[in-house]
């Protein structure tokens, strides 16, 4: 065995180093033909209203099925695909597919319901975007308010000048934008009032120990006071208990995202679920 590009700092083998590197390397290769292997699918988890206690939309999670039978998760190759750029052409298909299934949801007797879906910050810095946006749009038949588009907060603070742009053309769309990962990032607050953008989204991180931890409740209830008083609303994501739903209730926030109301499931389910809590609604 050999070193090859210097990665292991002291130039010192290891198996473990070699095997990551191997196992790098089978991922990377498998990701660049999972897209026409037809390996990727879309899971999809509800948001509910914390106002009205209706389902407000969904956002779209990208899985992966690789030849051995097992079911990668986002965490696992999201980042090599953003590294080899294969996001791009992976999250363009992502935000098509995406499209196509709320288009079935419209006709299945839900006009108003809002697909949420990430976009990656190389995607964010492709210059035509909103022109790529603007064709699912006029392809899929749904309508600008029917689609959310997810950025990082680390995205929308890279280039805050091309942020303003960017985002300046995609409202003017007519797409939601929310801010993703909300909290985590180093960055001052400031640029947010900067940025045409409408939702908040609190990381799962504050809110999975909120009840235990009252350093995570006083952030959760300054981001929402702090969003609603720069007119932007609020999704709470990794809800999973009701304690946690009522808290965020009392905080006023908008709408929630967690296992407590549907981990993420497929497009089918989702109809299912959707004409569930309606049906239960209207008893
Ligand atoms: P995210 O956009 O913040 O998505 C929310 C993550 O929280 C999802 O993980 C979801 O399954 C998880 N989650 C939801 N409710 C709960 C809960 O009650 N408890 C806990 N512990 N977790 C909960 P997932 O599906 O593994 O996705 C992880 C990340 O991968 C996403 O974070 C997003 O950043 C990225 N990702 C997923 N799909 C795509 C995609 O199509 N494109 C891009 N660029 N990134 C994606
Ligand atoms: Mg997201
Ligand atoms: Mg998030
Ligand atoms: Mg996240």
């Amino acid at each position: 065995h050999t070193k090859e590009n210097g990665g292991n700092r002291l130039g010192i083998y290891t198996p473990a180093l070699s095997s990551k590197r191997v196992e790098r390397f089978n991922m990377e290769n498998g990701l660049r033909y999972a897209l026409e292997r037809n390996e990727l699918t879309l899971n999809f988890q509800p948001q509910v209203s914390l106002v009205t206690g209706k389902v407000y939309g969904a956002e779209t999670l990208l899985r992966w099925n690789s030849p051995d039978g097992t079911t990668i998760q986002p965490g696992e190759f999201i980042p090599l695909a953003e590294e080899t750029g294969l996001i791009v052409p992976i999250g363009q298909w992502v935000l098509e597919q995406a499209c196509v299934e709320c288009k079935r949801w419209i006709h299945a007797g839900m006009p108003s319901l809002v697909i949420s879906v990430n976009i990656s910050a190389l995607q964010f810095q492709q210059d035509d975007f909103p022109e790529i946006v603007r064709n699912v749009l006029r392809n899929t038949g749904i309508e600008p308010f029917n689609l959310c588009l997810e950025i990082t907060e680390h995205t929308a603070v890279q280039n805050l000048e091309h942020s303003i742009r960017m985002l300046g053309e995609l409202v003017s769309i007519g797409v939601k934008i929310a801010i993703d990962d909300f909290g985590i990032g180093q960055s001052s607050l400031l640029w947010l009032k900067k940025l045409p953008v409408h939702i908040v989204k609190i990381d799962p991180s504050f809110i999975l120990n909120m009840i235990e931890d009252s350093d995570d409740d006083a952030i959760a209830k300054a981001v929402i006071e702090m969003s609603h008083s720069l007119g932007l609303s609020v999704t709470a994501e990794g809800v999973e208990t009701e304690r946690q739903l009522e808290r965020l209730q009392q905080l006023q926030c908008d709408r929630i995202q967690g296992f407590f109301t549907g981990r993420p499931m497929t497009s089918d389910q989702f109809i299912a679920y959707f004409l569930e809590i309606s049906s239960w609604m209207n008893e």
